[in-house]
């Protein structure tokens, strides 16, 4: 069965429902949809960005208080009245709202690392929580009440079954917005923020920056989530906006599976239903009232964590047979080729090192380094394991910035310039410890090098208006990959590539960035002999169309019959450069490097 028919029924199921169900269930199904929405954005942040928020209901809140507001105070300012004709006006200003105090609080928390995010999410949650209850106009405590209800052309949304579809048809468009939205050259990008930053900013991608985009997108989701609820009682109050509600969504995210979309409409569902069920069942179990149902949730997350870390959803989908589940296969079909960098004359110098020194505490790992690469040629860095070689390497590309020297690239001084602004110039590099996302396919992950040469942002590619850049971006993707030689493993999970082969991807994702420089750090590292010999094919095809190529590389045979020169590191320091022929000879790198064989 195709996923489209399995969504098809999903709809089909869901118009049906309320005509067929009492209405108890429908306003059961309308909160699942409500949560849903809040938690769709924490797949998003958490699942996908690895982002752990425990403030989405405040946003939540804010969407619900600012329509509250202003659908019923009678004395608006001026400038404001115009909101208060109807409810979609006042999600116009709580969106802005949300959207702007989501930018201010992102900034000031995504620079948090590890447990202090979380933390500053609390925070936030609980200030803009009593914030809520304290503000007299808001009601304090008591709440707003007398809220109008939504209407849609003409229709007024006045019961739980008829708002069920506004909500219904509010969540499937996020749903569908979410999953174009990553399934794009930004949505990529998202997708490096959980263990791919340092690559991701070698490849010109401004990790910040995606952070705060779906941290914003997560909380407008919570602020039209608000929005709804607010209108579907007519009334609110602070109760449901508090970190307890915030906590509630995470638990919701972590149920159903925070990695997809369907985790959040799944996690939601079951939280739900059984909370009703636990609220009913356990008092008349415990002869008095009382909130047991958080206990019971406590320890099914604690065991769920333990036996299925990655929540329901994957679980539920092993069950299902193989023919139905959505086989992620990208068709790459014919596209323009994307504009190509002119490369520099041959001989230019593009890239020095003049003098760089790089300590780490009291250890030089790199000392008054000099060297240069020039268009055309290929450079080989060696030197014994320790010697510095991938500290440099960081020093060039703006992974690191040198303690004293300078770093020229094409002339300019780019010691404490960005990586992903150094990548915009025309370097691309590969990493000793490959760096790769092993869930992605092969192409994808390709794809992420032409980050810079795509300009589609977050809105064309949410309403895919995207797909004729992503084409070019795909494809592009597809002859990098051709041309390495793993044109056979597109649709292949990049983790499932054998090491080698895993250099080579990256070898194609610095190419697919359009580079004049690449950096190659140990590309030679786990091939068999005949991957050897190809890759010194390509990286010999590579010079003569003019690229620079500066290689760390441990292979003595395959560095000297391919390199032009060779520089030779030991101790932080260069102890020889020149031809391959002549520092073979060299007895300064006979002792250090050959250990003094022959
Ligand atoms: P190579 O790539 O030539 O094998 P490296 O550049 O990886 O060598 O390492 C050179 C030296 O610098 C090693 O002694 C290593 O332990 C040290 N080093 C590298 N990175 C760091 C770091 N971030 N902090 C402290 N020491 C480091
Ligand atoms: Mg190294």
């Amino acid at each position: 069965m195709k996923p489209r028919y399995l969504i098809l029924t999903l709809v089909a199921v869901l118009g049906l429902a309320p005509l067929l169900l009492p209405p108890f269930y429908v306003t059961l199904l309308n909160y699942i949809g409500l949560y849903t929405l809040v938690v769709l954005g924490l797949v998003l942040l958490t699942g996908v960005g690895g982002m752990t928020s425990f403030g989405q209901a405040a946003f939540v809140g804010l969407g619900a208080y600012t329509s509250a507001y202003l659908t019923t105070v009678q004395d608006l300012p001026g400038w404001l009245a115009w909101a208060s004709a109807s409810p979609w006006l006042t999600l116009l200003v709580g969106l802005v709202l949300t959207g702007a105090v989501a930018l201010l609080l992102g900034a000031l928390t995504l620079k948090l690392s590890g447990h202090y995010l979380p933390l500053g999410t609390i925070a936030w949650g609980l200030s803009l929580y009593y914030l809520f209850g304290t503000m007299e106009s808001l009601g304090g405590h008591t709440g707003v009440s007398g809220l109008p209800s939504i209407s849609v052309f003409g229709w007024e949304l006045n019961k739980g079954e008829e708002i069920y579809y506004l909500i219904w048809a509010v969540l499937l468009c996020a749903m569908l917005v979410t999953q174009n939205l990553l399934d794009s050259r930004e949505g990529r990008a998202i997708r490096t923020l959980k263990g791919g930053q340092l690559m991701a900013e070698s490849m010109g991608v401004n990790t910040f920056r995606s952070k705060l985009v779906i941290f914003v997108i997560s909380a407008l989701f919570a602020a039209v989530s608000g929005w709804l609820y607010a209108h579907t009682q007519r009334f609110v109050n602070p109760t449901p906006f508090g970190l307890h509600m915030g906590i509630d969504y995470l638990f919701m995210a972590l149920i159903g599976g925070v990695a997809s979309v369907w985790g959040a409409l799944l996690g939601s569902g079951v939280l739900t239903l059984l909370k009703q069920w636990l609220q009913d069942l356990l008092p008349q179990l415990f002869g008095s009232t009382g909130n047991y149902e958080v206990i019971v949730f406590g320890l099914i997350i604690i065991l769920l964590m333990q036996r299925a870390p990655g929540g329901l959803w994957p679980l539920l989908l092993r069950l299902v047979p193989a023919s139905w589940k959505p086989r992620r296969v990208i068709s790459v079909g014919a596209a323009a080729e994307l504009p190509r960098r002119d490369l520099p004359a041959a001989g230019e110098v593009l890239l020095e090192a003049r003098n760089v020194t790089r300590r780490f505490g009291g250890l030089v790992a790199n000392n008054d380094m000099n060297l240069d690469v020039r268009a055309g040629e290929i450079l080989a860095l060696i030197g014994p394991n320790g010697a510095g070689k991938s500290t440099l390497f960081n020093q060039l590309s703006g992974v690191d910035t040198p303690t004293s020297g300078e770093v020229l690239f094409r002339g300019q001084r780019i010691n404490g310039i960005a990586s992903r602004n150094i990548a915009a110039m025309g370097m691309s590099r590969t990493f000793q410890h490959v760096k790769l996302l092993p869930e992605m396919s092969v192409l994808e992950n390709v794809a992420i090098g032409a980050h810079l040469r795509g300009h589609k942002g977050v809105l064309s590619a949410a309403l895919r208006l995207d797909r004729a850049e992503e084409a070019e971006l795909l494809a592009e993707a597809r002859r990098q990959l051709e041309r390495v030689g793993l044109g056979d493993y597109l649709d292949a999970e990049a983790g499932s590539l054998a090491l080698g082969q895993q250099r080579i991807l990256e070898i194609a994702r610095a190419l697919c960035a359009n580079p004049c420089l690449l950096l190659l750090d140990e590309p030679a590292a786990g091939l068999r002999h005949k991957e050897k010999e190809a890759l010194g094919m390509l990286l010999s095809r590579l010079r003569s169309e003019g690229m620079a190529i500066l290689l760390v590389e441990h292979d003595m045979d395959f560095v000297m019959g391919l390199v032009d020169r060779v520089v030779v590191m030991e101790f932080g320091q260069r102890i020889a450069h020149g031809l391959p022929a002549d520092v073979q000879k060299d007895p300064a790198v006979l002792e250090a490097y050959l250990g003094g064989a022959e």
